[in-house]
């Protein structure tokens, strides 16, 4: 395959080890969520970094991540949090090492057509299943007037063995909606009740990262830790942004600069001259634009850091390029030439930024930011 991007993602396994043991500090047992890459993270190299900090449990979306990170070498347990959604995937499940979460009536028939019963010849045993409840997502998962008949199935059926029962919060990062976080929190309560009370000794988990750092009942015998792994604070820009000071940030991107000229007083730049200059600067094209996945959406929005120094980005992010104005740079004694990188992600103080500021110009969460800016060639720093 042509590379054709010039960024280079830098993962810093070390923060994200840090931010691991920060988490588990306030949640106790933790899953690691590493779904989509891990976050744009690098699957096999951030679970391995985990598996070396104590982490023996990992979370991904379809099955054939699960699969994937089997064959990494993964020892721990594997959950998929889509379960299966093909028939591929029921293929990777008979192997019986993935727990599927599964929260709908047609996928457990389907897998309880294949897993026979325990006392059948040939049968290959029992498949753990994680059972997904819709609390108030409204997304996927059982709702809870269909316990009685899913208690039913479940007795019928000994070859699924429950051993998780889970739900997932709507707006646990969001500090004036704690009324929707405690409704979902009381219903999973008597959902797990009712399911250990039919003989289901299940594993209960509601909690992802705003909800460990911020939502202490929301806590059962394990939680599912996603974006603070990645240094994101999921209440940045709340009343609540403190409980996130400890994290850590675990990816920075650098791109090249590609040429530097002056743009005149009245002149405009790039397309559309979104951007006309009211007086003489300097100007750095950089090599990076909406194809290496750093969006359009920050076209005179966003900032950039030249050595250590936070330079505006002028007119539109082009395809695979995108000017700033690098004109205060003489001023603080920092050069810049044809090749040198600068930060778009990471770098020096006082200009280093932030994932949460880029995340705000670009319109959009750290979440997103991360995955898709981390679909470049990564490096990795230990
Ligand atoms: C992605 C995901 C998580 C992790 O959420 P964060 O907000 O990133 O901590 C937890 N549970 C489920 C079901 C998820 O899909």
């Amino acid at each position: 395959m042509i590379e054709y991007s010039k960024i280079e993602i830098q993962v810093d396994l070390a923060a994200v080890q840090h931010n691991y043991r920060e988490l588990a500090k306030a949640g106790t047992r933790l899953i690691a969520v590493v779904k989509s890459d891990a976050y744009g993270h690098g699957l096999a190299q951030v679970f391995s970094a985990l598996e070396a900090t104590g982490a023996d449990t990992f979370a991904v979306g379809y099955v054939h991540e699960a699969h994937q990170l089997r064959e990494s070498g993964c020892r721990g347990r594997i959950i998929s949090l889509l379960g299966p959604v093909d028939s591929d995937d029921m293929t990777r499940l008979a192997h019986g090492d993935i727990i599927p979460f599964i929260g709908h009536f047609d996928t457990l028939r389907a897998l309880a057509d294949r897993w026979p019963a325990p006392e059948d010849a040939g049968c290959p045993g029992t498949l753990d299943i994680a059972l997904k409840f819709d609390t108030g997502m409204s997304r996927l998962g059982f709702q809870r007037d269909e316990l009685p008949e899913l208690l039913d199935f479940l007795r019928a059926h000994p070859q699924l063995r429950p051993v998780m029962a889970s739900s997932h919060l709507a707006a646990s990062d969001e500090p004036d909606r704690d009324a929707l976080t405690a409704g979902q929190q009381a219903l999973f309560f008597e959902i797990v009740d009712a399911l250990r009370g039919a003989g289901f000794e299940v594993e209960a988990n509601l909690s992802n990262s705003a909800a460990i750092m911020g939502h202490e009942a929301c806590r059962y015998d394990t939680q599912r830790a996603g974006i603070a792994l990645y240094g994101g604070n999921p209440f940045a820009g709340t009343a609540r942004e403190s409980l996130g000071r400890n994290l850590r940030p675990t990816m920075a991107a650098t791109a090249p600069v590609l040429h530097v000229h002056t743009l005149e007083k009245g002149q405009g730049i790039s397309y559309g001259h979104t951007y006309v200059s009211d007086r003489d600067r300097t100007v750095a094209v950089v090599g990076a634009g909406y194809a290496d996945c750093y969006s359009r959406g920050l076209s005179n929005r966003g900032f950039m850091n030249a050595g250590g120094v936070r330079v505006p980005i002028l007119g539109r992010v082009c395809m695979q390029m995108t000017c700033v104005d690098v004109s205060a740079l003489a001023g603080q004694g920092v050069d810049l030439h044809v090749g040198d990188r600068v930060h778009l992600l990471g770098g020096d103080d006082p200009g280093r930024v932030d994932i949460h500021e880029l995340a705000s110009w670009w319109g959009t969460i750290t979440y997103e930011a991360l995955c898709v800016l981390g679909m470049n060639r990564r490096v990795f720093l230990k």
